[in-house]
């Protein structure tokens, strides 16, 4: 890594008390590059509700101005740049991903991307900038497959811009990105797992995930024995209720439940502070590129949604939590997070 702001402002700043405070906002955070996408995924429900989407976190590209700012005033290490949309239709992005390698922040494309669009700029800067890892939904093995759920997408075009990337990762002999293929496992793709792995394998990414449809109204899966057998995925016994997670999380036995994100919060392409990466329909009061990340999530509504979540306070009007189908879950079953900083797993 090169040197940087960070070190700079380590050394520069160690002793006052805004770089005491700077020091307990969060080193990761979640920045939607774009909120923009090509396709039209049938579950997707930044496609499926544009007037919520344009009433909330609304449809636009992460400027590359506004991410040097935040580089330059804070101290963070890692960003996660892909959430709601398809990143690599923001065309700052080669310069943002150069600045973070250039300022000592770990880049990661880990919630995905389709990439049907990756230009040759594009695909070497993720490995000349060691982007950390990418996950490229591609789920099936076939355009006639592919395209059932992916709708505008085109599968050859997918692997046309997974074998760019691979070509400069040898030429830079770099292991960045980690790159993994990512297929969800409909009723109408099972039938193509093991094709999609064989493809997997030949292409040389570096590992297949299966997930699942957690929309059981669509295209849920036909064979659950086969799909397990090939996949380790469990149909017969998905349960997706929020409660299950919380009970998994707390347990140990998953990493992550959507309220987690308020201490490594999700923030907008524009700035406004999301929350979680479920949210997008209102915000928490602060706008990070207006304010500031200090100020902007140390905004009450964002102090009080954390001792919401962890059942401190009641629910209250104009806290995003409070109209959401987690909180309700929680509510219910009185069953509450506990703060991940507190558990010190941050
Ligand atoms: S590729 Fe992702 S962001 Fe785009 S429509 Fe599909 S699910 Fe939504
Ligand atoms: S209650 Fe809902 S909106 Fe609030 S943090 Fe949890 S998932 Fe996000």
């Amino acid at each position: 890594m090169s040197e940087g702001v960070n070190r700079k402002q380590i050394s520069e700043g160690r002793e006052t008390e805004e770089y005491k405070n700077r020091l307990e906002l969060p080193k990761y955070i979640r920045l939607d590059a774009s909120t923009l996408c090509q396709l039209k995924c049938p579950a997707c429900y930044m496609r499926k509700n544009p007037e919520l989407v344009k009433s909330g976190c609304g449809y636009g590209n992460l400027k590359f101005e506004d991410f040097k700012k935040l580089i330059d005033d804070n101290i963070l290490e890692k960003i996660e740049l892909s959430n709601s949309g398809e990143i690599f239709l923001n065309r700052d992005l080669v310069k943002i991903i150069e600045y973070g390698y250039r300022n000592g922040v770990r880049v990661t494309i880990t919630n995905g991307v389709n990439l049907n669009y990756l230009t040759e700029e594009q695909a070497e800067a993720l490995v000349k900038y060691e982007a950390d890892t990418i996950t490229v939904s591609i789920d099936g093995a076939s355009q006639k497959v592919y395209e059932i759920y992916r709708v505008g997408g085109n599968y050859k075009r997918v692997i046309n811009n997974v074998k760019k990337i691979i070509k400069y990762k040898k030429k830079y002999k770099s292991r960045f990105p980690y790159i993994n293929w990512k297929f969800i496992v409909f009723g109408h793709n099972e039938h193509e797992i093991e094709k999609a792995k064989a493809e997997a394998k030949k292409l040389g990414v570096d590992e297949i995930i299966f997930d699942v449809n957690w929309d059981k109204t669509y295209s849920p899966i036909k064979d659950a024995l086969r799909v397990k057998e090939l996949t380790g995925i469990d149909a017969l016994d998905i349960n997706t209720s929020p409660i299950v997670q919380l009970k998994k999380y707390k347990e140990g036995k998953i990493e992550w439940y959507f309220c987690r994100d308020l201490w490594e919060p999700q923030i907008n392409w524009d700035g406004q502070v999301l929350g979680c990466c479920a949210n997008y329909q209102k915000n928490f009061g602060g706008n990070v590129f207006k304010e500031g990340l200090m100020k902007a999530l140390n905004h009450p509504d964002m102090i009080y949604a954390k001792n919401m979540v962890t059942g401190k306070v009641a629910a209250k009007e104009g806290i995003p939590c409070t109209d959401c189908w987690c909180y309700k879950a929680m509510k219910e079953a009185d069953i509450w997070l506990t703060s991940p900083k507190a558990e010190g797993k941050i």
